[in-house]
């Protein structure tokens, strides 16, 4: 009996993630294998039914399922994957309310992180183009609509109000396509709410690269899907690409522009960064793998799966980045894990499409299942039974049943859920005794003192030492910030304390545009270092106010 079982970190939960967890927690005991998984969220999106949540024909949090239900044997760590050190098998991972980072050693590691909507090189898509991957996602995108819509109608100018009402998905792939389905389904049924808008237009536009949408299916589907989009009035624009976004126009590559306040844009896809990073074989922009799912050069310990990953079945197919293959590797991988633990059969890739499927909503989709081709309402169908019976547990089943139920029997729910999104700078309250941060932590901000006081105690030999008190108008914290290390002293407060914080993403954008701002805190930061050779480096120091 095995005593000291080996250490997996499952990095990402989305359905490679999740899929490699729930397969080993079935192939290994726990006497062999403690399994960790690391996502930033503690919940599995069902990304083929998330358009839905556009049109609120799924409410929010049926779409998403918890990872700790779903996987009651794995460890779950809701944090930021920051690094990976392949060659001495170490993970780090974000701080948490604690601002310092975990390090984590594995013996088997799954990277399984999927893939970013990158909008680099493309100016202006950034801070105006919304992607569609996540429940926020959706969530920003099901709101930003009904905003719209408010506006338009109260909208005087028939400029404006068109603009408004002009709508703008990037990409014609599955994604695309169905965010458009949905989104168009969604304006034409809650116009009529709207007094002003019942009998205006809207227009809907569809921009793709290639000469069709859906190149993931055949032609002819892909035609027919064209064919149905285009007779619900959503325009197609083929052989054309975002190139670049203002917040009042979408900017095509062959000089059209688009007036609009909504854009959405699937497309393109990168790596996530913290892979992006890593220095080991990839292609096509992917972590190259064997048909065995192992990372190249690092075989027998680590493995890629899902859409980070590129992979060939043993017959020499490239893979596709879909829902059905990716549970298919976790399959795959968990057993290969399971072999290099204990030994025994591995297993290759092999698992070609079963088939695809497209929502064009509606009630309608095209299909192609073992072959034959379906399209309209039959495929649509198909489509929901088939999905329906692929969502893990009865809970979460009933629940969308009722939900699509419910949506054909009553029109959608159109209250918008607002969320107050603070700015990161912010203020914090502490009472006397706290600990504002501690000796050894990451700066992740800067703190100004609006009132009360607190004293900066540096810890040596075990002794702690008092370096400074600092008061109202101080300002403390930078240097870890300026210096990249972390905090060379403690922070306590000695009465009812109010301070500023400054977090560091803010702070830098700051420094940059505000030079003045920069410099202000790059003096303090000298004098404090020279202070700090002979006695403090926490020195206390006015603030302008
Ligand atoms: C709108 C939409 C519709 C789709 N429809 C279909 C469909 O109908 N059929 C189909 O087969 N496929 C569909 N797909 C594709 C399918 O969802 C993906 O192929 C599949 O989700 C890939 O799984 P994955 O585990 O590789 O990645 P993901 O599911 O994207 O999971 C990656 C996980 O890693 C986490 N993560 C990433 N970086 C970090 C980090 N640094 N730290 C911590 N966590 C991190 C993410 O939060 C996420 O939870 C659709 C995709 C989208 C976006």
């Amino acid at each position: 009996m095995r005593s000291n079982p080996k250490q997996i970190i499952i990095l990402g939960g989305g359905f490679a993630g999740v899929y490699a967890a729930r397969y080993l927690e079935k192939l290994l005991r726990s006497n062999e294998a403690s399994i960790t998984l690391i996502n930033r969220e503690n919940y599995w999106v069902y990304q083929p039914m998330l358009p839905e949540v556009i049109s609120g024909s799924i409410g929010l949090t049926n779409v998403v399922s918890p990872i700790r239900r779903l996987c009651p044997r794995t460890n779950l760590i809701m944090r930021e994957v920051e690094d990976i050190d392949l060659d001495n098998q170490i993970v780090t991972i974000s701080p948490g309310f604690r601002p310092r980072q975990l390090q984590l050693t594995y013996d088997q590691l799954v990277i399984a992180l999927g893939n970013i909507t990158n909008f680099h090189g493309m100016p202006g898509l950034m801070e105006n183009a919304m992607p569609f991957r996540t429940l926020a996602d959706a969530m920003a995108l099901r709101n930003h609509l009904i905003h719209v819509l408010e506006e338009a109608d109260v909208e005087e100018e028939p400029e404006l109000r068109r603009q408004l009402l002009t709508f703008v998905v990037g990409g014609g792939g599955f994604s695309g396509v169905e965010v458009m389905a949905e989104l168009n389904d969604f304006v034409c049924s809650v116009k009529r709410n709207y007094l002003c808008l019942r009998n205006e237009p809207h227009r809907c536009v569809i921009v793709q690269a290639a000469n069709r949408i859906l190149p993931e299916m055949s032609e002819p589907l892909a035609m027919s899907a064209q064919r149905i989009l285009r007779k619900r009035g959503v325009e197609i624009i083929l052989n054309d690409r975002l190139k670049a976004a203002t917040s009042e126009r979408a900017i095509l590559q062959s000089g059209t522009e688009i007036p609009c306040k909504t854009l959405v844009s699937t497309v393109p896809s990168a790596l996530p960064p913290v892979i992006q990073k890593l220095n080991c074989p990839k292609e096509h922009g992917k972590l190259l793998v064997n048909t065995g799912l192992e990372l190249k050069d690092y075989e027998g310990k680590v493995w890629a799966l899902g859409d980070c990953a590129s992979i060939q079945t043993v017959a020499g197919t490239m893979v596709p980045p879909t829902a059905q293959h990716a549970i298919r590797e976790a399959a795959t991988a968990a057993i290969n894990i399971a072999a290099a633990i204990r030994g025994g059969r591995r297993m290759e890739f092999e698992f070609e499409s079963l088939g695809t499927f497209g929502s064009l909503g509606h009630g309608s989709a095209v299909a192609q299942i073992l072959g034959v081709k379906v399209s309209g309402l039959l495929a649509w169908l198909l489509w929901r039974c088939i999905y329906l019976m692929k969502m893990p547990g009865l809970n979460r089943k009933v629940r969308i049943a009722a939900d699509w139920l419910l949506h054909l029997l009553f029109p959608p729910e159109l209250a918008q859920t607002k969320v107050a999104f603070e700015s990161g700078i912010r203020n914090q309250h502490f009472e006397p005794g706290d600990i504002i941060f501690r000796q050894g932590d990451l700066g992740d901000s800067v703190y100004v003192i609006e009132e009360g006081e607190c004293e900066a105690l540096r810890v040596q030999k075990g002794q702690p030492e008092l370096l400074a008190t600092l008061g109202r108008g101080e300002y403390f914290g930078e240097m870890a910030l300026l210096s990249d290390r972390t905090r060379n002293a403690t922070i306590r407060a000695c009465n009812a304390m109010n301070v500023l914080i400054i977090p560091k993403g803010d702070f830098n954008k700051l420094r940059q545009s505000v030079p003045a701002f920069g410099n202000v805190f790059a003096e303090l930061a000298n004098e404090r270092a020279v202070a700090g050779s002979t006695h403090s480096s926490v020195e206390p120091h006015p603030s302008n106010n």
